[in-house]
């Protein structure tokens, strides 16, 4: 008989949560303006907001913590970070930095300008930010699967090569600062690329003369991926598969708050030395000193430990695997969700769960204020409201899918809440028919109106 996984630690420190009653949690919600980021997390019971700095770092991290050198200049902690970083990645030239958004502003300071295009597969609010910020535009050249939630596909984060050839084609390479490949595809779903589509596009890259970066937060859960669904590289380690990936990217960004299982921290690396030294500008600019770039040595230490034991297979198998486990419970209870399910995060689709209310309610923010008054649940709307108004016409932008968020800490639920958060969507469900009305915004900022938005119930 095949053994089943479990996790590959032990409970060391505990931190309490609370449970609140659901008159309570009207009420507070309703003060928040039903808005989730509004909410107090101690009146929150279990926390799904994001993955993002939010993990349980192991007792060696915490030791490593106690050593940090918090020297200015040379830090024994920057060495073992630029270690950690030749070791898993193979990159020589590397520069810390605050957390990944600021890894992608120190980057394409140094690469992207005005008028420029960076094509990728459906690149990440900040990166996509950043390219914007700088009047340059993200082309989006994902599979056409990625976007239908109900087909299956190994690896709905792969780049369509096509799409790709033709921007290539269209753009003189002066224009075309960089290829972006996000491992794993956060805007797609936590949906991993195979190192087959790595090899296609490095392959046409390097015909075009571009140089490939990988957005690299979740690069860890993109190699289990690999492992366990292409067949090269079963007998593969984990570690061994992130070699083989990175092989084919000139460079990383990081946000080490996913796959580093750190509260805070990021970083560049990159083969060139030419753009190192361009880089270190603006990290010198922007973040700090070449090596520290805004972290502190007991950080990087946690950080470097941090990358050895997030490409560990039995960490990952218990990770990816609870939040499978999640998301298979939720299907038996017939919960509509994104599929396949991704590496960090289920994404339900509110569409077909409340298919009574009209877009104009905000359906997905609908069912996630829902989660939190029934349960105690924070997830996230990835929806209309996410979506912003149009710049020009001002009117509301109306995405495709209308997804809620629950993304699964690393290390920290057991699967004991993961059975919680499915009976609890399970009764909403039950009951769907009942929701009459979804909600209305009473006032929003012009931009990223997400995190500050307030509501009404209609
Ligand atoms: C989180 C994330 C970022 C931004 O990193 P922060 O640490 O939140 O600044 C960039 N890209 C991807 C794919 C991410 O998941």
């Amino acid at each position: 008989m095949k053994l089943p996984y479990a996790e590959p630690y032990k409970i060391k420190m505990v931190e309490k949560i609370h449970r609140s009653t659901q008159q309570q949690r009207e009420k507070w919600i309703k003060e928040a303006n039903y808005n989730l980021f509004n909410l107090r997390s101690e009146h929150v019971f279990i926390d799904l907001l994001t993955d993002s700095g939010t993990g349980a770092m192991s007792d060696v991290q915490w030791s490593e913590m106690m050593l940090g050198d918090e020297s200015y200049a040379g830090a024994t902690s920057f060495y073992k970070m630029k270690a950690a970083i030749k070791k898993i990645f193979n990159f020589d030239y590397f520069l810390p930095t605050h957390q990944g958004r600021a890894a992608e502003n120190v980057l394409f300071s140094a690469t992207v300008k005005a008028g420029d295009v960076v094509p990728g597969n459906s690149h990440f609010d900040t990166t996509k930010g950043h390219i914007e910020f700088r009047a340059a535009k993200a082309i989006d050249c994902t599979i056409d699967e990625a976007f239908n939630t109900t087909v299956l596909h190994p690896f709905k984060g792969n780049l369509d090569l096509q799409k790709l050839e033709a921007v290539l084609e269209e753009y003189p390479k002066e224009k075309i600062p960089m290829i972006i490949v996000t491992i794993t595809c956060n805007s797609s779903g936590g949906q991993p690329v195979s190192i087959q589509n790595m090899r296609d596009v490095k392959a046409l890259a390097e015909k075009y003369e571009i140089p490939v970066f990988y957005d690299s937060a979740r690069f860890a859960e993109n190699a289990y991926f690999i492992k366990l669904r292409e067949s090269e590289f079963k007998d593969f380690t984990i570690k061994e598969i992130v070699l083989e990936m990175f092989k084919y990217s000139d460079g990383m960004t990081m946000s080490s708050k996913k796959d580093a299982i750190v509260n805070m921290g990021g970083f560049i690396a990159m083969h060139n030395k030419e753009l190192y030294k361009e880089a270190s500008m603006f990290n010198i600019i922007f973040e700090g000193y070449v090596t520290y770039g805004g972290m502190s040595g007991r950080d990087m230490n946690a950080l470097a430990q941090g990358l050895d034991e997030a490409t560990e297979f039995d960490y990952l198998e218990a990770r990816v695997g609870q939040v499978q486990y999640l998301g298979e419970k939720c299907k038996k209870y017939g919960i509509p969700l994104q599929q396949p399910i991704g590496g960090h995060a289920i994404f339900i689709d509110a569409k077909r769960f409340l298919p009574q209310i009209p877009k104009e309610e905000y359906i997905a923010q609908t069912v996630a204020v829902e989660l939190y008054i029934v349960g105690g649940i924070r997830g996230v709307e990835i929806g209309t409201i996410l979506a912003d108004r149009d710049p020009d016409t001002r009117e509301n932008r109306y995405p495709e899918l209308e997804l809620v968020r629950l993304a699964i800490p690393r290390r920290t639920y057991t699967n004991n809440h993961m059975d919680y958060v499915a009976a609890v969507m399970k009764t909403i469900f039950n009951t769907r028919h009942e929701a009459k009305k979804g909600l209305r915004i009473v006032e929003e900022a012009p931009i990223m109106r997400h995190f500050t938005v307030k509501l009404e119930k209609l």
